[in-house]
């Protein structure tokens, strides 16, 4: 199973991404994750990007694109699947995850999109700063986020509709029953895709 997840902070991405990987015996791949495990390690990706987490902007695409060629290439070395969560999120990096992806035979089967409503977004994550204490859970930043996520991810679920992989999913109920509504329906997408592999990406820009 490979798996794309996109998605605004706060849609549950994380829980979603650890479930629907632990189902399919595939790594999760959170990009945020990786990235603060650099900074929290200090390297020096680390000491670059943390000012982009903390003020809730996007890493540079460079940067993005060397962390998921390595960490694809890590994870798909076994022949195996992944749910890459957290990436793409803007047109260039979509383009260019199709491009990793391609160049190690291992495209991905489904982008898996949870729809949610801002405000119940925003709630949580507030919920979630007096649990985690995650520098980038503050009311300015999150609206931060969430403007950037509209503004330049969004668009790209257009290109996953028309390659006909788009599953969206509504992320507003609790996360057991996204769990219960995503987990079957990838089935059913994995069952398809295994029967009729999907269509060349160019193809369907050119027309
Ligand atoms: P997340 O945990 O997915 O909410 O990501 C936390 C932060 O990491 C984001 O606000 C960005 O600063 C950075 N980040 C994660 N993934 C990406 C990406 N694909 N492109 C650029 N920045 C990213």
């Amino acid at each position: 199973m490979r798996v794309l997840m996109i998605a605004p902070p706060g849609a549950g991405k994380g829980t979603q991404g650890a479930r629907i990987a632990a189902h399919f015996g595939v790594p999760h791949l959170a990009t945020g994750d990786l990235l603060r495990r650099h900074v929290a390690r200090g390297t020096p990706l680390g000491r670059t990007v943390h000012a982009y987490l903390d003020r809730g902007g996007l890493v540079p695409d460079q940067l993005m694109q060397d962390l998921v060629r390595k960490a694809l290439a890590d994870a798909t070395a076994g022949g195996g699947g992944y749910v890459l969560d957290g990436y793409p999120r803007n047109p260039a990096q979509a383009w260019a995850a199709y491009q990793i992806a391609s160049s190690i035979g291992a495209t991905a089967q489904v982008a898996l999109h949870l729809r949610t409503d801002d405000d119940e977004v925003v709630r949580r994550l507030l919920t979630r700063a007096g649990i985690e204490h995650r520098s980038d859970d503050t009311e300015p930043v999150i609206r931060r986020r969430l403007a950037l996520y509209h503004e330049v991810t969004e668009p790209i679920l257009e290109w996953y509709d028309r390659r006909g992989i788009l599953l969206s999913v509504d992320g507003m109920p609790d996360a057991d029953r996204v769990t219960a509504a995503v987990i079957p329906a990838l089935e059913a997408r994995r069952a398809r895709h295994k029967a009729r592999p999907g269509p060349v990406p160019e193809l369907l820009i050119a027309a």
